[in-house]
């Protein structure tokens, strides 16, 4: 029974970021901790809804109403078990989704949408708190091998569920440390690390082995996993970056983003000294206006750039939603500040670099910055500079963040014979299984690059139909099919 006046007693809030002048001195979460009375007052705004809009927006199904309700009612142990029934790592989405059930709430046609991830993440960091978060070991064994390639959140969620069945899971990472991009794409002050050290070191405790700095395909063979394991899950994203042609791609100082971000990464977590890529002192631009440009201004902040600018191509969106061309409960085309954008710098939109300009040393030191118009009438994107409106911006850094073309052309997939489709993703059937009978495949690797929600989802969906296929007597749940299209984000 939700509380009939909580909406109308309470406005929409959210937990306080840290002052910026603190934050952008350190690599910690920028949100500090919800208290008790603020989370207790924003869960009671649920409505829950006789249709609840909210499950349309989430693929994993989350029961959210029924958290809701928990919460607002200090049952928090009921609370985790009913977000635990559908999520692996809820403090994962509570952190790091952009919420597409909040986009969906039915509170959101006429007021502001119930802070839900705010609400879960709640719910998750106080099961950690009060040791509600325990090891759950199979009852039994039964007697089958299973490899997860990669350790994102779609291999790990995968894992988890697969070891939960019995079987025994081995996860195979070419990274040091687990985690994929939760590990070394995403910085830290949006997830702190020791949240996936903490599920690491929960699902050892259920028999998963770990093995780091093994990049399968090269330093163990599509055959030596036939041989060790019954089955395999192939979570391996798709982390090949976007590249740009403009004139002046090859001077030195122009990056991939996630080269930016995996050496910052590793710098926050003392693997390394300094990071290879540093924006001390520098004007950087950042080419690409989306989560990663958002996650390199961050880090470029926190480095101490001299400026820093970000580039997206087309003109600002509004700040709210258009009812007639994103209705409710539709993912809206609004224009999205994260805290980074808080922190500094500058945001061109309509515009695109014509150029890069380097110095006598062969390094980038300016940009040529167009405004653009994108044209789409012919079905594809076409970039249109607007005449007279070129300008020299300063550039000793640039980040290329302008998205991902695909899983990596990998010497595992030709292992398998797999092929890589058109959009360079792994296909399957509807039971998830690719070309090669036995391997299954989750997450970016199978969607394209996409968002944890989808990984946590489709690593499920993927172990259930892995489980199937071992013969598994009980069946897993499985939230999404493999040929589901995003609702939302
Ligand atoms: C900078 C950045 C920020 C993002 N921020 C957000 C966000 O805020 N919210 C959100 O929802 N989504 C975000 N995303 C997207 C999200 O991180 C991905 O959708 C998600 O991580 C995909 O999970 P995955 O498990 O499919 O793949 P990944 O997380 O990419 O993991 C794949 C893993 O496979 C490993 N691997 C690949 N090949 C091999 C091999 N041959 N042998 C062994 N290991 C291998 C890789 O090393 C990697 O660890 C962000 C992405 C980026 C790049
Ligand atoms: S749609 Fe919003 S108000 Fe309705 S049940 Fe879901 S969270 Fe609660």
């Amino acid at each position: 029974m939700p509380d009939p006046s909580g909406f109308l007693e309470h406005q929409r809030e959210v937990p306080k970021k840290r002052p910026i002048p603190v934050r952008i001195l350190d690599n910690r979460e920028v949100y500090t901790r919800t208290t008790n009375q603020l989370v207790k007052a924003q869960a009671s705004r649920c409505m829950d809804c006789g249709i609840p809009f909210c499950h349309n927006g989430c693929p994993l199904g989350n029961r959210i109403p029924e958290w809701n309700d928990l919460a607002r009612t200090d049952r928090w142990g009921a609370a985790i078990e009913q977000l635990h029934a559908t999520n692996n790592f809820p403090e994962f989405t509570g952190r790091l989704c952009p919420a597409p059930c909040e986009a969906a709430c039915v509170l959101g046609i006429g007021d502001d949408p119930v802070t839900i991830k705010n609400i879960e993440v709640e719910i998750i960091d106080r099961a950690f708190d009060d040791g509600n978060v325990e090891a759950r070991p199979a009852a039994f064994a039964t007697g089958k091998s299973v490899a997860v390639v990669g350790s994102g959140p779609a291999g790990l969620a995968a894992a988890q569920q697969l070891a939960r069945a019995g079987h025994s899971v081995t996860v195979y990472e070419r990274d040091d440390s687990p985690g994929g991009l939760l590990r070394y794409g995403i910085p830290d002050f949006k997830l702190e690390k020791h949240h996936i050290d903490r599920r690491v070191a929960q699902m050892e405790a259920e028999g998963v082995e770990f093995l780091c700095d093994v990049n399968v395909g090269v330093d163990l063979t599509a055959a030596d996993l036939r041989e060790r394991h019954d089955a395999v899950v192939l979570a391996v994203g798709a982390l090949e970056g976007r590249e740009t042609d403009q004139p002046g791609r090859d001077l030195a100082g122009i990056h991939q983003a996630m080269e930016h971000l995996v050496g910052a990464n590793q710098v926050a977590a003392g693997k390394a000294p300094f990071a290879p890529i540093d924006a001390k002192g520098k004007h950087v631009v950042i080419i690409g206006g989306g989560d990663t440009g958002a996650d390199c201004l961050g880090v470029a902040h926190r480095q101490g750039a001299a400026s820093v600018r970000q580039l997206d191509l087309y003109p600002m969106p509004p700040s709210d939603r258009d009812d007639v061309k994103d209705p409710w409960p539709t993912w809206p085309v609004i224009v999205r500040n994260y805290p980074a954008h808080e922190e500094g710098g500058e945001r061109n939109y309509g515009s695109a670099a014509a150029e890069f300009v380097g110095d006598e040393h062969g390094h980038v030191r300016q940009m040529r910055l167009s405004e653009v118009t994108v044209d789409k009438s012919q079905g594809r994107r076409d970039v249109v500079p607007v005449p007279g409106t070129e300008r020299l911006v300063p550039a000793d850094l640039v980040l290329l963040a302008i998205g991902f073309a695909g899983t990596e052309d990998q010497p595992l997939l030709r292992q398998f014979g797999i092929e890589r489709t058109r959009r360079n993703v792994i296909d399957c059937g509807e039971d998830w299984q690719t070309d090669a009978p036995g391997v299954f495949v989750a997450g970016d690797a199978h969607r394209g690059a996409s968002l944890i929600v989808w990984a946590i989802a489709e690593g499920r969906a993927a172990a259930a139909a892995a489980h199937r296929y071992l013969g598994g007597q009980t069946a897993l749940p499985a939230p999404v099919s493999a040929s589901a299209q995003p609702l939302a984000a």
